[in-house]
């Protein structure tokens, strides 16, 4: 799906030497690599702090972890989703609700959330899918009605703008109350093992933030909160400032190829290309399709067989997984989400694919659908 080896062909002497600097520095923990990295994601996101932790999953765990939520209070996100944003709603001992999404954007819906708001709410996590934002100003306008935070799950739309309808723009992950983003190699922004990060325009969130990623720990063994270790170590930061100086040139070579998918598959019948929304840039974490009476398996095994990568994201939608069963959903109360998960497939999707790779993909495809 992504092809990272031909990436790093082409940076290999710039990450070498930093790599190898950080080994000689012997700053493995934090180091000055850390801290620059932070500065550099800070002015690239505009926004006032960028707390950098171990990986996607942590940056939404100690989100929700700052907002001093009680077991039982209430938080609201699509069904629609990789597992980690609801996996640290049910760690913590909180409720999540889901709700289904639109059928363009595969994003939540904005009028499902609204209904699904009670006195027992107080947090929704809307998840920027496939690298498109969702929009955001319907959310933002419930949360300051209901006294709500906003947590972004930013971890598949690092670098997308979104665009408010007055024409301004803020980065993905900067709009709410707090943004999370994960550097997982195969992520937008991804790194040479985990990491992650967490921005919020919030002093008082950043400092709890802070603390909490380091073991609840303002002052050096004093513990004023129970909190985590969760760190992005200085070989990974080293690595990433090289690659956020890249990030908006490999979303446009994403860009480029997302938009030869959409040439050669504009008029096929069954085919629903990705939908460019209003309110937001595309950055392409997935190249996604939908199509009608699709035999998704079939059709990724006959791709495999000619050695073309394609993936089901996701197969089976958060309220139909064995843990996350509850009796408040059954099957058919999300009919989006369930359509979805039964005619979406992904297609190869990165920064190195050239026209040869994509004919070959499109070509296959149109065969397999006749
Ligand atoms: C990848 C991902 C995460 C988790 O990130 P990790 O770094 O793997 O923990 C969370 N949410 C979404 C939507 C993701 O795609």
């Amino acid at each position: 799906m992504v092809d990272l080896k031909s990436q790093y062909d082409k940076i290999q002497q710039e990450i070498d030497s930093a790599v190898i600097d950080v080994i000689r520095s012997t700053q493995y923990i934090n180091g000055s690599e850390v801290k620059s990295f932070q500065n550099d994601l800070e002015n690239y996101l505009d926004v006032k702090h960028v707390i950098p932790c171990a990986n996607g999953t942590d940056a939404l765990q100690v989100a929700m972890m700052a907002l001093d939520l009680k077991p039982g209070d209430e938080v609201i996100t699509t069904s629609f989703t990789f597992v980690a944003t609801v996996e640290v709603i049910a760690l913590l001992g909180l409720t999540p609700v889901l709700v289904d999404v639109l059928p363009d954007t595969f994003n939540i819906d904005p009028e499902s959330v609204k209904k699904a708001i009670t006195p027992k709410t107080k947090a929704i996590v809307p998840v920027h899918l496939f690298g498109q934002c969702v929009d955001m100003e319907p959310l933002m306008e419930m949360a300051a009605e209901h006294n709500l935070y906003i947590i972004e799950d930013n971890a598949q739309a690092i670098g997308a703008d979104f665009i408010f309808k007055d024409g301004t723009r803020k980065k993905a992950g900067t709009i709410g109350h707090i943004g999370c983003t994960s550097f997982f190699p195969s992520k937008n922004l991804g790194c040479y093992g985990d990491g992650g990060a967490i921005f919020t325009n919030d002093d008082e969130l950043a400092k709890k933030l802070r603390v909490i990623v380091n073991h609840g720990m303002e002052v050096r063994y004093y513990h004023d909160s129970v909190g985590v270790n969760s760190r992005l170590d200085s070989i990974q930061a080293a690595i990433l400032r090289i690659k956020l100086r890249k990030l908006d040139a490999y979303a446009a070579a994403r860009r480029k190829a997302a938009c030869y998918y959409d040439r050669a598959f504009a008029n096929h019948p069954r085919i629903k290309t990705p939908v460019r929304s209003k309110f937001s840039t595309h950055v392409f974490h997935q190249y996604t399709l939908v199509i009608e009476n699709l035999d998704q398996f079939a059709l990724q095994k006959f791709m495999g067989e000619r050695d073309i990568p394609a993936m089901i994201y996701y197969p089976v939608p958060m309220h139909m997984q064995k843990a996350y069963i509850d009796p408040r959903y059954k099957e058919g109360d999300f009919p989006v989400t369930e359509m979805l998960s039964k005619s979406v497939i992904s297609l190869p999707m990165h920064t190195e694919l050239d026209e040869e790779q994509l004919k070959y993909i499109t070509d296959s495809i149109i065969e397999f659908l006749g």
